[in-house]
C-alpha cells in the first residue's frame, strides 16, 4: 500500500471524529437534523483546525445517498468522491490563487445553474476567501444572496476580519478554536498506538506545544519524528529537530524567577542560546507559563481550567505556592513587554537576560509592599499582645509573690533562673515559659520576613 502523511491518513471522516471543535459540530448537526440548512457558512479559525475538514464533512452528511444525514456512509460514490476532493457537485476554490472576477464567474457564477449530477446538493467550498479581490467578492454577491435552491456555500478564513461586511452578513459564521495541548496529546497517543510508536509523554506534549493549536501541525511534525528518528521518539529529539525549549527548563526558569535565583536563570539561557533555541519562542513560552500560573493563584490552585496535562499542572501548583498573584502579575506585565521588544531586537539574549533578572527582582518589590502591610498590621496587634504579655505575668508574678514571696525578685529576670532553688521551679517555670512563647508570637514574624526581603541567603538559617 502506498504511504500515506499521517495528517491525511487521520483527516476525520465523520463529524464525531472531528477533534476539539465541539461547538461547531452540534450546531451544524442540529442543522441537519432540523432540516434549517443555511445557504452559506464560514469557518474562520488558525491553520490546521479542521475548517476544510469540516467543509468535506458537512457536504458528505447532505450528498450522502441517505442524505442529508448527520452519519454520513463514507462508502457511497459521492462520500468516496468527497473525501477524496474530487466530487462533481462539490466544487472546491483556493481563493488565494483564483481571486480574480474571471475566477469567480468561470468557476461559480457560470456553473450554479447546473443542477447537481449524483446527490441533492452542489456545494462550493472557497478556502481562503479573504483573499479574492474586492471586483470578485462584489460579482459573488448577487448569486450569494439568491443562489439555487440547491447550491451550499462554504467559505474558509484564516483572517475572518479581512471578509467584506456584506459577505459577512449573507453567512453563518462559526469560529473554530485552537486545539487544546491535552487533546492534542491524547490524540497522538492515540496515532502512536495504532502505529505501533514508541514515543514519551514529554515528547508528545513538545509536538503539541509546537503545534500552536493546529491538529495537522501536530501530525506533520510526528510524521517528520517518525522520519527522522524512526519508532522511538524522545522528548530531546523533538526539541532539537524543532529548536523548542524542554518544558522542564521552562519550569526551571520560572522556578529561578520566583525564588530570585538570578545566578541559575542565567546558566539556563547561556545553555539554550548556546543550544540554538529560539529566544523569541521561549519568552512566549514564558508569557504562557506565568500566565497560567496566575490562573492558577487566583483560583486557590485550582488548575481544571488551565490547558495543560497532569505534569504540568504539579508543577504549576507547587509553583504557586511560592508567590503572590500580584508578583505575577508584575512578572507577566515584564515578560509581554519583552515579548514586543524581541521582536525588532538584534541582541535577544541581552534583552532576555535583563528582563528576566528585572522579573526576579519584581516578584521582590511587590513583596515588600505586601510586607509593609503586614509589618503595619504586626505593629498593631504588636501593641495589643504585648499588652496582655505584660499583663498576664504581672498577674501571675502577684499571684506567685502571694504564696512565696522569697522568689518574687528573681522571676522577671531570665538569666537568674538557674540561680534559683528547685522549690521555686515550678510557679517560675510556667511565667517565663509563657513569656518565651508569647514574644516568639511578637517578633519572630516580622524578623523572618524582613531577612526574606533583604537577603534570601539568609532565610535558610531562620527560626526554629
Ligand atoms: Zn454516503
Amino acid at each position: 500500500m502506498a504511504y500515506e502523511v499521517l495528517a491525511r491518513k487521520w483527516r476525520p471522516q465523520t463529524f464525531d471524529e472531528v477533534v476539539g471543535q465541539d461547538h461547531i459540530v452540534r450546531t451544524l448537526k442540529n442543522a441537519i437534523i432540523q432540516n434549517r440548512i443555511s445557504q452559506a457558512y464560514l469557518f474562520a479559525g488558525p491553520r490546521g483546525t479542521g475548517k476544510t475538514t469540516l467543509a468535506r464533512i458537512f457536504a458528505k452528511a447532505l450528498n450522502c445517498k441517505d442524505g442529508p444525514t448527520i452519519t454520513p456512509c463514507g462508502v457511497c460514490a459521492s462520500c468516496v468522491d468527497i473525501a477524496k476532493g474530487a466530487a462533481f457537485d462539490v466544487t472546491e476554490i483556493d481563493g488565494a490563487s483564483n481571486n480574480g472576477v474571471d475566477d469567480i464567474h468561470g468557476k461559480i457564477i457560470d456553473t450554479v445553474n447546473f443542477e447537481p449530477a449524483g446527490g441533492k446538493y452542489r456545494v462550493y467550498y472557497i478556502d481562503e476567501v479573504h483573499m479574492l479581490s474586492t471586483a470578485a467578492f462584489n460579482a459573488l454577491l448577487k448569486t450569494l444572496e439568491e443562489p439555487p435552491h440547491y447550491v451550499k456555500f462554504i467559505f474558509a478564513t484564516t483572517e475572518p476580519d479581512k471578509v467584506i461586511g456584506t459577505i459577512l452578513s449573507r453567512c453563518q459564521r462559526f469560529d473554530l478554536r485552537r486545539i487544546s495541548i491535552p487533546v492534542i496529546v491524547e490524540h497522538l497517543r492515540l496515532m502512536a498506538k495504532t502505529e505501533d510508536l514508541n514515543i514519551e509523554d514529554d515528547a508528545m506534549l513538545a509536538i503539541a506545544r509546537g503545534a500552536d493549536g493546529g491538529m495537522r501541525d501536530a501530525q506533520s511534525a510526528l510524521d517528520q519524528m517518525i522520519s527522522f528518528t524512526g519508532k522511538d521518539i524522545k522528548e530531546s529529539d523533538v526539541l532539537s529537530v524543532f529548536g523548542l525549549v524542554a518544558r522542564g527548563s521552562i519550569e526551571e526558569i520560572a522556578g529561578g524567577i520566583l525564588t530570585g535565583d538570578v545566578a541559575g536563570i542565567l546558566r539556563l539561557v547561556a545553555e539554550l542560546d548556546s543550544s540554538g533555541k529560539d529566544l523569541r519562542r521561549l519568552t512566549g513560552e514564558l508569557v504562557n507559563h506565568f500566565r497560567n500560573l496566575l490562573v492558577c493563584i487566583q483560583l486557590d490552585g485550582d488548575t481544571s481550567q488551565i490547558d495543560l496535562t497532569d505534569a504540568q499542572k504539579g508543577t504549576l501548583t507547587a509553583q504557586a505556592k511560592l508567590s503572590t498573584a500580584s508578583a505575577v502579575l508584575a512578572i507577566v506585565e515584564n515578560l509581554i513587554e519583552l515579548e514586543s521588544r524581541m521582536r525588532l531586537s538584534l541582541t535577544p539574549r541581552t534583552i532576555l537576560e535583563t528582563a528576566l533578572i528585572r522579573c526576579a527582582r519584581a516578584s521582590e518589590l511587590v513583596d515588600l509592599q505586601t510586607i509593609l502591610r503586614k509589618l503595619a498590621k504586626l505593629t498593631a496587634s504588636d501593641n495589643t499582645e504585648a499588652a496582655t504579655v505584660k499583663d498576664t505575668s504581672e498577674k501571675k508574678q502577684v499571684k506567685a509573690a502571694r504564696s512565696n514571696p522569697v522568689k518574687t525578685e528573681s522571676k522577671p529576670a531570665y538569666k537568674s533562673e538557674s540561680k534559683e532553688n528547685h522549690s521555686a521551679k515550678e510557679s517560675s517555670d510556667t511565667t517565663i515559659s509563657e513569656v518565651e512563647k508569647n514574644r516568639k508570637i511578637i517578633e519572630i514574624p516580622v524578623i523572618k520576613d524582613a531577612l526574606e526581603i533583604f537577603d534570601g541567603k539568609i532565610i535558610d538559617i531562620k527560626h526554629k
